[in-house]
């Protein structure tokens, strides 16, 4: 073959894969092309015959309205005379009930109008990059978290590598996508995460299942909250597993209600088995019973905040986080002043409402990356980042305010104030500070504010 009109163009559009179809000047489709069947999902005699009047077509525009009979490719080159070039259309398929997007050509041959002309529509599958809407948008904005990782690596410390994280993901752990990004979600996990759950995880996401689990994470600030996660791994094309996406909302509020349902509960049955033993027997049991639960619980029941334990954690991350922003930082320690006093005169139940009217007060005044607690009786401990020592004498003076401007209702006319007295010590972001030995320091400003009339604050280097 020397010239390529000799080519057997029948024979190449059977072998094309482009949809090819042929219509009449009428419309009638004289020709369709194996590729054209396949992607109509149609038989040679479904198609051959039929004109763009069959009320079988069900076409829609790029933005998914009905397309009107006049704007079908066909008729737009019959009457406007031009060729159509990439114009988008979907094709509903009835049996389906799915829509396909196709990228259509379409121009005529031979004179136009006469019996000898054609039309020739030709078009590709173009339904894998057409959606009608973002998905991507979706995920961005929805209140899950989501963290989309790699597959490989995840037996490595440094691994797996984070990809993709969304807004609510940002918004809750104080992370940024660029902090984060290329980093592996360990990075959130710390001292109090349960060790037989991430085996878990890890053993799941081994054999590419899909894991559903409850773990302890951190955010950026060094705050502990539950999250509740589905992992699933997502496939390529080839049916490989390449990465896992991870969904997860924060559900300490209800894990803590749950840690109180279970107190209870608790607490009942010990009632239950130690009402049928001796006196003194019983109130040691009940002891001993409550310290440990005291222990395995994060929050202080009378006041719902956080307890020494969690504080303790908090600010063991806090100090870390400290310390990688060179930042200084505050330990605090408040006392109310004359609380027995208050406790004598009002009764123990006015005093056990003072207590949780100061600790709701305390709640809304720190920030969520602040550490604080109830760390015993009247007394309560916080550990705050500062930019600079300045900072905390507006801090100091702001607490000091709002505390004495508490009004609590002891009967319906008569309310009551209290005033505290703090210490607070500034540590610079050193190497090795120690809680222990910091709170210790705190305490002793703490007496001196005592030592020198109450109702003030006392803040040592
Ligand atoms: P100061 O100004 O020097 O701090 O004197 P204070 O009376 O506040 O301190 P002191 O340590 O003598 O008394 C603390 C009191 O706090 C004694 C204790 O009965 C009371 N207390 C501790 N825990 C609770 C509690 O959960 N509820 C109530 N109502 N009182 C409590
Ligand atoms: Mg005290
Ligand atoms: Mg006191």
């Amino acid at each position: 073959m020397s010239d390529i009109g000799e080519l057997n163009l029948k024979k190449l559009l059977e072998h094309a894969h482009i949809g090819v179809v042929i219509h009449r000047w009428d419309t009638s489709i004289a020709y369709a092309n194996p590729t054209a069947l396949r992607l109509l999902r149609l038989t040679y005699e479904q198609i051959i015959g039929k004109d763009a009047f069959d009320s079988q077509w069900c076409f829609l525009d790029d933005a998914g309205k009905k397309l009107l009979i006049e704007d079908y490719p066909v008729n737009k080159v019959k009457h406007l005379q031009e060729r159509v070039s990439n114009e988008i259309i979907g094709v509903i398929d009835s049996s389906r009930d799915d829509i396909s997007w196709f990228m259509i050509n379409a121009y005529y041959e031979g004179d136009a109008g006469q019996d000898n002309s054609f039309i020739v529509v030709t078009f590709n599958d173009i339904s894998d990059s057409k959606q009608l809407f973002s998905f991507h948008d979706i995920v961005e904005n929805i209140q899950d978290m989501v963290i989309v990782t790699e597959a490989k690596d995840i037996g490595y410390p440094t691994g797996p590598k984070i990809i993709y994280v969304n807004q609510a993901f940002e918004q809750q752990t104080g992370y940024k996508k660029n902090e984060i990004l290329g980093e592996t979600p360990r990075l959130l996990q710390g001292a109090l995460t349960d060790q037989a759950s991430k085996h878990r995880i890890h053993s799941a996401l081994k054999r590419h299942q899909a894991v559903n689990e409850t773990l302890l994470n951190y955010d950026a600030s060094g705050r502990p909250y539950w999250v509740e996660m589905n992992i699933i791994p997502l496939k390529n094309k080839y049916g490989e597993v390449t990465h896992f996406a991870a969904i997860e909302r924060d559900i300490s509020e209800h894990k803590f209600h749950l840690e109180q349902l279970k107190k209870r509960n608790q607490d009942l049955k010990i009632l239950k088995r130690d009402l049928e033993r001796l006196v003194e027997e019983r109130t040691l049991e009940l002891q001993k019973a409550k310290t440990k639960l005291e222990k395995i619980a994060f929050y202080d029941p009378l006041t719902k905040v956080p307890n020494r334990r969690y504080f303790i954690d908090h600010t063991n991350r806090l100090i870390q986080v400290c310390k990688r922003k060179k930042l200084p930082i505050a330990f605090g320690l408040l006392d109310i002043d004359d609380f027995k006093l208050l406790n004598d005169n009002y009764g123990h139940d006015f005093g056990d409402k003072v207590l949780k009217a100061l600790a709701s007060f305390l709640n809304q005044f720190f920030r969520a990356g602040d550490a604080f607690c109830r760390y015993g009786g009247e007394e309560f401990a916080f550990a705050l980042s500062i930019e600079k020592g300045s900072a905390l004498n507006s801090l100091s003076s702001r607490l000091m305010t709002g505390i004495r401007a508490l009004k609590i209702a002891f009967s319906s006319n008569k309310n009551l104030s209290i005033t505290v007295s703090i210490g607070f010590k500034i540590c610079n972001s050193a190497p090795d500070i120690d809680l222990e030995t910091e709170i210790k320091k705190a305490d002793i400003a703490l007496y001196q504010s005592k030592k020198e009339g109450k109702n003030r604050v006392t803040i040592v280097k």
